[in-house]
């Protein structure tokens, strides 16, 4: 029988679905979680940092299921996927526009010249909305971030500024975004364009630029395979906006295939939504 419920399944791609941090990956975990994402119920949402052909290359690479959206570049670009083709969503462009003033990437880039300790990522990682910058790991964020903020506020430049780290790379990353270019408000875009109830989603991701998701209102995962660190921040993160009870940490003992990657997603399904235990059951003995 149909499930009368419906699930918008947002996730981030690398080190939530796609099992290349350090930890093991079940190996039937992914093969589950694509099994799952066939249910007509479910609307599946990649929600990530890479860029269209990065995540089709990663598509491809790990037999990811294709989803029927994909919010890219942390937040930059919308696209529904129909029958393959990528489709734009331009609304979204409209939307993110007015943050930045009028003004384009390169007028940013170049008030943001002087700050030596930032070089420019390659020209692939950069588009109308997005500048994105190499930085030491051991780089001071702190005074960075307060001269940026500086610096772009007097030039009428609404920006949010998102951190992280490249780990296999061990490098530091910065993107330079409108304020409202963020998986938060993108996932927030596609919700009232599809019209979905807060408790008909559920988001899952493992780090830095994940954190406004987990923790805001949105049922969020946090896969078992997360740094010990982001793990603390996005219990501090949710519990100060008053959401520590939209926010599930999977754990590698919680579930028979553990709680990395895919297997986490869907252990903090089953966790948010029990109308579709059953269903995680049965797909479980069918594999
Ligand atoms: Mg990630």
């Amino acid at each position: 029988m149909m499930n009368p419920h419906r699930l918008l399944l947002c996730t981030d791609l690398d080190r939530t679905l796609i099992p290349n941090g350090d930890q093991a990956e079940h190996p039937v975990a992914r093969r589950h979680f694509s099994e799952f994402c066939r249910l007509p119920e479910v609307v599946l949402v990649y929600v990530t940092g890479r860029h269209q052909s990065l995540v089709k290359q990663a598509i491809q690479r790990y037999a990811l299921p294709e989803p029927d959206f994909a919010i890219t570049d942390v937040g930059t670009q919308i696209y529904r996927i129909v029958d393959g083709e990528w489709l734009a969503m331009g609304l979204w462009g409209e939307e993110i526009a007015s943050d930045w003033q009028g003004k384009s990437r390169e007028q940013i880039q170049e008030y943001l010249s002087p700050m030596i300790e930032l070089s420019l990522q390659e020209a692939s990682k950069q588009n109308r909305f997005k500048l994105s910058y190499y930085l030491p790991v051991d780089a001071d964020k702190e005074r960075l971030n307060g001269g940026i903020e500086d610096c772009l506020r007097q030039k009428g430049v609404d920006a949010s500024l998102v951190w992280s780290i490249d780990e296999p790379e061990n490098i530091g990353l910065l993107d330079v975004l409108p304020r409202n270019a963020t998986k938060l408000h993108g996932i927030q875009f596609l919700q009232r364009q599809l019209g979905y109830r807060q408790g008909e989603m559920i988001f899952a991701g493992d780090s830095g630029n994940d954190l406004p998701v987990l923790g805001s209102a949105i049922r969020s995962v946090l896969v078992a395979n997360a740094s010990a660190e982001v793990k603390r921040q996005a219990q501090q993160f949710a519990a100060q906006h008053g959401q520590s009870g939209s926010l599930y940490l999977a754990t590698e003992t919680n579930s028979r295939l553990g709680g990395n990657y895919a297997a986490g997603i869907l252990q903090g399904i089953g966790y948010f939504a029990p109308e579709f235990r059953d269903r995680l059951k049965q797909l479980e003995l069918s594999l």
